[in-house]
C-alpha cells in the first residue's frame, strides 16, 4: 500500500493490534499494510540511494526506550537529561543530519509502544526531575497528523510535575498548538536557519518566515519557546546570512517572551561523519575539513569561535537579557 509520503507501509506482526498502529493506519487510510516479523527486515536493508522513496514501518521497540543525552547535546541546566528514540528517521532531508550517519536509509520507523516509554520515565520521575528530548531522532511536529505523539508528550508533561519535554522542530505548522495540552514543562524548540542554509543544506524544510510563523503560534498558545541557532553552518557568505536572519527574527518575534536561546556550530560524532563521508562524497557540508576533538568532529576553533561569538553578539544586541545556552 503506498501513500503520498511513503512508497510502502510495513507493520510488525507483534505491533499489529497496538492502538497507535491502528490510529496511524486509519489516519493514513491504509487497510492493507505489508506485515513483517521485525522492523530490521526492512529498515536495515534499504540503503541510502537504493530506493527512490521512503517507507514507513510500525513496530515495537525491542531496545531501550530512553537514553542519556550525548555530551555534545545541550542539557539546558537539567541534571537528568534523556532522549527518546520513539521514532527513527525524519521526513526532512538535512544534508548534515547525524541520522544519515546513524541509519542505513530514509525509511521511517515509528515505535508504537510509546506507553512503555512513559512508564519508564514515570519510574524515574519518582526520584528526580526528568528532562526528555522527545524529538531527538526525528521531527515529531512534522509527523503530528500521522502519529499524534506531540499531543501525547504534552499531556505527559502536563500530568507529571517532574517531567519536562523538549520538542525540537523545523516544522512550520501553526495549527497544532491551540489544540495541545499547554504546560510550562512542554518546551517547543525551533531550529532557525538563514534561508541560504535551508535552500542549500536543509532539503524539504520550511523557510525562515514559515518557521517564525510557527514560533509565534506556539508562543500565542502559551507554550515556552526555545530558539535554536544550532547547528550554525559555515559557508562563504555565512556572516551576512546569519546577520540578516537575526535581524528578521528580532523584527518578527518578541524576543523578551522567548524562554531561552541555544547556539552552537555544527558538530557530529566521528563515526557518523565517517559513514556520511562514504555515502556523500560530493557534499560540501559533509566533506568540510573538520577537526576531531574527543570523538566529535567540529569546525576548527578559529572558525567555530568566530561564528558562535558573532551570533551571540547579534542576539545580545537585540535582546540584552536573553538567556543564551552555548553547547560548550
Ligand atoms: S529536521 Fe532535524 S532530524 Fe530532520 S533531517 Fe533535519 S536535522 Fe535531521
Amino acid at each position: 500500500m503506498s501513500h503520498a509520503l511513503f512508497e510502502n507501509i510495513y507493520v510488525e506482526k507483534n505491533a499489529a493490534s497496538d492502538a497507535v498502529t491502528l490510529r496511524i493506519l486509519e489516519r493514513l487510510g491504509c487497510s492493507d499494510p505489508e506485515y513483517i516479523v521485525h522492523y530490521k527486515d526492512v529498515f536495515d536493508l534499504r540503503k541510502e540511494g537504493c530506493a527512490s522513496g521512503r517507507s514507513l514501518i510500525l513496530a515495537r521497540n525491542p531496545g531501550k526506550h530512553l537514553y542519556e543525552g550525548a555530551p555534545v547535546c545541550q542539557s539546558f541546566g537539567n541534571e537528568h537529561f534523556y532522549y527518546s528514540p520513539g521514532v527513527m528517521n525524519c521526513i526532512y532531508d538535512c544534508e548534515y543530519c547525524f541520522l544519515k550517519g546513524m541509519y542505513p536509509g530514509r525509511d521511517i520507523c515509528i515505535f508504537t509502544d510509546i506507553e512503555e516509554t512513559f512508564a519508564e520515565i514515570e519510574k524515574l520521575e519518582k526520584d528526580f526531575p526528568v528532562y526528555v528530548c522527545a524529538s531527538y531522532n526525528t521531527d515529531l511536529n512534522a509527523l503530528e497528523s500521522i502519529t499524534g505523539f506531540v499531543s501525547e508528550w504534552c499531556r505527559e508533561a502536563l500530568e507529571h510535575e517532574n517531567i519536562s519535554v523538549e520538542l525540537r522542530t523545523k516544522c512550520s505548522r501553526t495549527d497544532i498548538y491551540k489544540n495541545l495540552p499547554v504546560s510550562q514543562r512542554a518546551i517547543f524548540a525551533f531550529t532557525l536557519s538563514p534561508d541560504e542554509v535551508t535552500e542549500r543544506f536543509e532539503k524539504g524544510t520550511p523557510g525562515l518566515s514559515e518557521r517564525i510563523g510557527a514560533v509565534n503560534a506556539a508562543m500565542e498558545a502559551g507554550f515556552p519557546v526555545r530558539l535554536c541557532f544550532d547547528p550554525m553552518i559555515y559557508f562563504r557568505n555565512w556572516e551576512d546570512s546569519y546577520t540578516a536572519m537575526i535581524d528578521k527574527v528580532a523584527s518578527s518575534v518578541d524576543l523578551s517572551k522567548v524562554r531561552d536561546i541555544s547556539i552552537g556550530s555544527f558538530r557530529i560524532s566521528d563515526q557518523y561523519l565517517k559513514n556520511m563521508r562514504k555515502k556523500f562524497p560530493e557534499s560540501e557540508v559533509v566533506q568540510y575539513p573538520y577537526v576531531c576533538v574527543s570523538g566529535y568532529y567540529q569546525y576548527p576553533d578559529k572558525v567555530r569561535i568566530r561564528m558562535e561569538d558573532h551570533i551571540k553578539g547579534l542576539i545580545a544586541g537585540k535582546c540584552p537579557g536573553a538567556l543564551i545556552y552555548d553547547w560548550r
